[in-house]
């Protein structure tokens, strides 16, 4: 219907008569006015319907119009500085399109297992609408980031035939009488797309069948996985904590709107856009957590409250370098030095967001890989390919894994990672 316009474009409008197509968010009435809520995907505003100056059935139509019937409605663009969205529709003619009744979702509140049981219904409310607005704003933003610095995106597949790492987290599936395994990490293919293009990244989705029951774990995932030939790590980091920060810098451009919806407190993300994040070593955070009465010792993995811990006493996104080989991918570059731990870093958000990076220098040699194979019980065959890399023209390169999902949950503010992605699959949920 090409004579509508949008309710994000009606400051265009203003003093105009125009066409809203939308559903009935809320409504108010009394006997004299009637103030609608209209959504149409963009946004929210409020249409007012004074019955003196409309027919009597449109008025009548107002006031028994439900939650989510869908109208066509005609009026007048005002501006109104009482409104959140800075301007108002006064309505001459509203026109039924579908009708609504016992709409499940209405203003009181539910219990997130009823929530999520009508997510197809519940990604029309204003925070969810705020927070995949969002979500859309970082993927749009991600794809600008690279392209303008020279990276192409290279997509790697999703039916894999070996575990990219040879953790036991993976989707079986039957590939004509053989098993496949969704895929858990597009990052070795991502390496061989380095070693053709330069620099590329892969954005695709990813599956881990983790038994974990955390609010930072979904069994789907979207991973943005950047890899570059001829770069050691401290250039990826740079380019690491650039690609958060300009992230930041985008939705705060340009998702005012719904940050404002979700509350978020837009001065803290201000200054994680301050560069650069402060970095420390996994041998300086274990010291720090054992000062702050923590019982970890070396060699152990960071779980929720230690990241928390160490993120928040930076207050800012923090890099924690150099993690035991042991806990770390068989792909990771060793240090020169130190012979018990890697060239990597994760990246860990502030206010209890956790890892939202993970990243390395990946190890050059074709005989320490192999080796390390072995070590990791990989079996040799499967990683041929990836060895390949190795024999023809290996070059130091380094590359880094961001989980979208974990960013927007924290760029948006939320508790929960179930809310960073429109169906989310979780130990419990494959519905709807
Ligand atoms: P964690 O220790 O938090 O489970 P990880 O170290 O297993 O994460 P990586 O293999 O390093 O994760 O994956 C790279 C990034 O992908 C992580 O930094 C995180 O942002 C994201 N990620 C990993 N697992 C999940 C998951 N189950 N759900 C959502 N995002 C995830
Ligand atoms: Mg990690």
């Amino acid at each position: 219907m090409k004579d509508l316009v949008s309710i994000i474009d009606t400051k265009k409008y203003v003093g105009k008569t125009v066409k809203i197509g939308a559903w009935i968010a809320g409504k108010r009435s009394s006997g004299k006015v009637a103030f609608l809520q209209l959504r149409d995907g963009t946004a929210y505003f409020q249409g007012v319907i004074v019955k003196a100056k409309v027919r009597d059935d449109v008025f009548i139509l107002a006031k028994h119009l439900e939650q989510e019937s869908s109208v066509i409605a005609v009026g007048v663009i005002r501006k109104d500085k009482r409104s959140k969205f800075g301007y108002e529709l006064d309505v001459i003619n509203l026109e039924l399109v579908g009708e609504s009744h016992d709409y499940p979702i209405t203003p009181k509140e539910h219990g997130i297992d009823f929530l999520m049981d009508h997510r197809h219904l519940w990604l029309r409310s204003r925070k969810q609408h705020a927070i995949l607005q969002m979500r859309n704003e970082i993927i749009r933003a991600t794809y600008e980031f690279f392209n303008d610095h020279g990276f192409i995106k290279i997509d790697s597949p999703i039916l894999t035939d070996t575990s990219a790492e040879g953790t036991t987290d993976l989707f079986e599936t039957d590939y004509f009488g053989r098993p496949a395994f969704l895929a858990q990490t597009g990052q070795l293919y991502a390496e061989a797309g380095a070693m053709a293009f330069g620099k590329v990244f892969t954005f695709g989705p990813t599956f881990r069948a983790e038994k974990s029951k955390t609010r930072r774990h979904l069994t789907e995932f979207w991973m943005i996985e950047p890899e570059m030939a001829f770069m050691h790590q401290e250039e990826s980091l740079e380019i690491q904590e650039q690609y958060v920060a300009f992230l930041i810098k985008k939705v705060l451009e340009n998702c005012d709107y719904a940050l404002d919806a979700l509350k978020r407190n837009k001065e803290l993300l201000k200054k994680y856009t301050k560069l650069p994040y402060p970095k420390i070593t996994y041998d300086d955070a274990i010291a720090l957590l054992k000062e702050n009465d923590f019982k970890i010792s070396w060699g152990e993995d960071f779980g929720s409250p230690e990241e928390t811990f160490i993120a928040n006493f930076f207050e800012s996104p923090v890099f924690i370098l150099n993690y035991p080989k042991e806990i770390k991918a068989f792909y990771m570059k060793p240090h020169p030095v130190r012979k018990d731990v890697v060239i990597c870093a994760d990246l860990v958000a502030p206010e209890g967001y956790g890892e939202i990076i993970g990243g390395s220098e990946r190890a050059v040699e074709l005989d320490y890989l192999e080796e390390q194979l072995k070590i990791y019980h990989l079996k040799a065959e499967d990683y041929e390919w990836y060895l390949d890399l190795r024999r023809f023209g290996s070059v130091p390169h380094s590359g880094f894994g961001l989980g979208l999902e974990r960013v927007v949950t924290w760029i948006a503010g939320k508790e929960h990672i179930r809310e960073a992605i429109p169906f989310p699959r979780t130990l419990n949920r494959l519905f709807p």
